[in-house]
């Protein structure tokens, strides 16, 4: 194994610092050098492929289902091609599975235009895809009540925020209601935190069951859950929350043979000209009070819900 290819050493750290793998390979396609991001990429240590063929040990003819291509190599071609090609191909990961790659061969030429090996530039062909899932997940971390499972504080914030947007702009009604587990603290006194948690993800189903598939609840923190609701007359609205109401006063949590029983007080409002979220929220939050001190386990609505009836 020869090396025509002399690199200074401020030009390994930049190789070392591309994204893309790099093999250097000579005529012969033997690998004369790799950079880390090809160590990371191929999971092969530099000095393990040093002198074994590019092809034969590392990569594979997608149409081969990761059998190493050798002949059918798709570089084979291009050995004396002095023009830069991009080929799709999978790359054998040293732990046995095949890793879908584009890579461009950049001829490397000496002063007389002799082929003398090839850069073999290469990069996952996934990883997009990889990115976007990783994306999913988290975006799924940061919406997602990680006790309840139904959207958190956050997702239901700028929901609220979208909803009256296109409230304003095409006066589409919704409504906004406010619920509270009544007496929640007793739960947690009586039978214990984890026993609380429970009410918390049977109520969190119980809504989400109750409710059509175009409204959305969340959890707005503790034992308060927000629900948006879209396109509900005044007069529905007032029969939907009484039967969501009486769905989680009948509901029944078991927690070791204990059967813990809980009511909900519920709150609810419409946007107003001029109306924000916090107003809104806030609207929907002092009716919840009212039913609060009217007794619990009641809903209240503001006034404004039975405009248009
Ligand atoms: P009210 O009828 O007036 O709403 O009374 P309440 O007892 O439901 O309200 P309070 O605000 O006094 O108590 C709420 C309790 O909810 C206190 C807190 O420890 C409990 N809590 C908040 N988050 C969680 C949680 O994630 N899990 C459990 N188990 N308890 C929680
Ligand atoms: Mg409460
Ligand atoms: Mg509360």
């Amino acid at each position: 194994m020869s090396n025509p290819f002399i690199l200074t050493p401020q030009q390994q750290i930049i190789l070392d610092h591309l994204m893309n793998g790099v093999y250097f390979v000579d005529t012969k396609r033997d690998i004369i050098y790799g950079n880390m991001a090809a160590e990371r990429i191929s999971g092969f240590k530099s000095e393990e492929v040093l002198g074994k063929s590019f092809r034969d040990k590392i990569l594979a003819d997608t149409s081969s289902n990761g059998i190493p291509c050798r002949e059918r190599c798709p570089l084979t071609e291009n050995v004396n091609n002095i023009n830069p090609t991009v080929v799709t191909a999978s790359l054998q990961h040293k732990d046995g599975y095949c890793v879908p790659i584009q890579i461009c061969c950049v001829p490397l030429l000496d002063g007389d235009n002799n082929v003398i090996g090839a850069a073999e530039i290469f990069e996952r062909s996934d990883a997009q895809e990889d990115l976007n899932l990783q994306l999913k997940e988290l975006k799924e971390i940061a919406y997602r009540d990680s006790l309840t499972k139904i959207p958190n504080r956050r997702y239901m914030e700028e929901a609220l925020d979208e909803w009256l947007l296109v409230h304003d702009k095409k006066d589409w009604p919704f409504a906004v209601v406010m619920g509270d587990i009544d007496f929640f603290k007793d739960v947690n006194d009586k039978y214990g935190h984890d026993a609380g948690d429970l009410v918390l993800k049977k109520v969190a189903s119980t809504l989400r069951k109750h409710l059509r598939t175009m409204d959305v609840v969340g959890r707005w923190g503790g034992e308060e859950f927000l629900i948006l609701m879209q396109n509900i007359r005044a007069k529905q609205l007032g029969k939907k929350l009484e039967s969501l109401r009486k769905a989680i006063e009948e509901s029944m949590v078991e927690d070791d043979g204990v059967e813990i029983k809980v009511t909900m007080s519920f709150g609810c409002t419409v946007p107003r000209k001029g109306d924000t979220p916090l107003s809104l929220v806030g609207r929907a939050d002092d009716f919840l009070y009212k039913s609060k001190r009217e007794g619990r386990n009641r809903v209240s609505l503001d006034d404004m819900s039975y405009e248009g009836e």
